[in-house]
């Protein structure tokens, strides 16, 4: 037998083609409750977009550990032979909710693992580094990466702005105009965890530590000519290759590495090794092998399980955990912050949210807090009544910190040059010649004296560098 239709009360509904109206011509009965909740409900199938990553394509799947890194870390996550299932989504960042995935920009790799010691978030990029060390200018940066507030449209006098008034943009920026700015798909690009976070062992020593996913498919990318072909003929040509690719089993997979510093390494490193601009070189820091993540199962629903999925670089299991990156420092307050605003305040409460474990807060009401917990006398804390207590094994190593609160320039004393050296040195000619026409491509309308601004900085990490992008754009 077929179910029975109803409205969201269970009240069975008897028609659900015809309005009730008076008479035949109409008009509608306020009292055609069906009609106004069909309506009212299609009012609000939307939640607010994200502000940043709003357009997305993810995927479950597990990570697996195939080499012992115990001495590092305690976290049972990084066990050898540990399987942990996991959802990743990727996005772009400007673009809004219905952009075209075929564009220029950063991808975001953000990572949930759900894990037996609570849900471990890896909230990531397709790059190693990013265009701001200071979170001070996270919102403006990214005001020139939206809309112009009279014209709503994009600004690359706006970005160039930015980035020639910020130097330590640099980096990102050489790798955002390089082929690696339009990846060909999402199963073609490295993730990084991009911050330095920390790991701590059973002996409660520290490590500190970044995070790679080197894709298995290999790096593939677009040219500004094939990916606006793409774009003219699908928007959505990377959910579209992700989706198909799962579905027919040809599961995507990431080598899964990570990079350690010792607490005495980290004191004498040449820069502040806590800065988003800046790598660890692979010569002095190799790559450690950890592990595989593989995808293997496509949301059943997007909008519950993509849409919905809320990471936060807060979320952190024992023996992980973060660094003084100023910029980590302002995502683990304004993530959460934003999936309260966009969610709703028990967003971990959804299923794509939830971690296995169980979660025993003190928290109370609040909108949509549906979870039936038991209701005991221990609704405070601390309290006699037997409720969930704090564990103080779990506190981590003291962290030294050593000087006066001020607000220190951080550009002072700074090479912003030195590593985008490095990346330009290791481009081919061909990857150099794409660099400085998609560079002069994005500086189109854009005023000389922001122009020269940015060449001057192009100078700074080679004549060549400069020279090129000055032939790109014949002056
Ligand atoms: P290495 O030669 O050991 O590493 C170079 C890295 O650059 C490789 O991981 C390579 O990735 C990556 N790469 C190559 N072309 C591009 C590109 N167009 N955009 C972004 N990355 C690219 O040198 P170092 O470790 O000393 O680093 C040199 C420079 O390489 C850095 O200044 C940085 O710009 C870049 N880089 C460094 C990373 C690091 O963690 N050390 C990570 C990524 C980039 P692949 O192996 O996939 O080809």
């Amino acid at each position: 037998m077929k179910k029975r239709m109803t409205t969201s009360a269970g009240n069975a509904i008897a028609d659900n083609q015809n309005s009730i109206t008076a008479g035949e011509y109409g008009p509608v009965l306020m009292q055609d409750y069906q009609l106004i909740e069909k309506l009212a409900h299609q009012n609000r199938e939307r939640i607010p977009e994200r502000v940043v990553h709003a357009k997305g394509s993810g995927a479950f799947g597990e990570l697996e550990i195939t080499n012992d890194i115990s001495e590092y870390t305690k976290s049972k996550v990084f066990k050898k032979g540990e399987k942990t299932r996991m959802l990743l989504r990727f996005s772009t960042v400007a673009g809004e909710a219905g952009a075209a995935d075929a564009e220029r920009d950063v991808r975001g790799f953000a990572l949930k693992f759900y894990t037996k010691e609570g849900n471990w978030d890896l909230v990531g990029n397709n790059t190693p580094v990013f265009f701001i060390r200071d979170p001070q200018k996270f919102p403006d940066f990214i005001h020139t990466q939206k809309r112009h507030p009279q014209s709503n449209l994009r600004s690359n006098t706006a970005a160039w702005d930015f980035w020639s008034l910020s130097p330590e943009s640099l980096h990102q920026v050489t790798i955002l105009m390089s082929d690696r700015g339009i990846p060909q798909s999402y199963r073609h690009i490295n993730g990084y965890g991009s911050h330095t976070y920390s790991l701590i062992n059973e002996n409660n020593e520290r490590f500190w530590v970044k995070f790679h996913f080197k894709t298995k498919q290999g790096i593939k990318t677009l040219t500004n000519e094939e990916a606006s072909k793409i774009v003219a003929n699908d928007r959505e040509s990377n959910q579209r290759d992700l989706f198909e690719n799962i579905e027919k089993g040809n599961y995507p997979q990431w080598d899964f590495k990570i990079q350690i510093m010792t607490e005495e390494q980290i004191s004498t490193f040449e820069f502040n090794p806590f800065d988003l601009t800046k790598v660890w070189p692979h010569g002095d820091y190799p790559l450690i092998d950890v592990g595989v993540l593989t995808l293997n199962e496509n949301p059943k629903n997007y909008f519950n399980e993509i849409e919905q999925a809320s990471f936060s670089p807060s979320n952190i299991v024992p023996g992980i955990s973060f660094s003084p990156d100023k910029m980590l420092q302002a995502r683990i307050f304004s993530y959460p912050d934003a999936h309260r605003y966009r969610v709703g305040t028990h967003y971990e409460s959804l299923p794509v949210n939830r971690p296995i474990v169980d979660v025993n807060t003190y928290h109370t009401a609040g909108s949509m807090n549906y979870e039936e917990k038991e209701v005991t006398n221990a609704y405070y804390e601390p309290n006699s009544f037997d409720g969930a207590e704090e564990n103080r094994d779990l506190l981590e190593p003291d962290l030294v910190i050593n000087g006066d609160a001020n607000r220190y320039d951080h550009n002072k004393n700074n090479d912003n040059y030195a590593q985008v050296k490095d990346l330009f040195n290791l481009m081919s000619d061909y990857q150099k010649e794409q660099l400085f026409n998609n560079i002069a491509e994005s500086m189109d309308g854009v005023p000389s004296e922001i122009i020269d601004r940015q060449l001057g900085h192009f100078e700074k990490v080679s004549e060549n560098y400069a020279a090129g992008v000055r032939a790109a754009l014949k002056i």
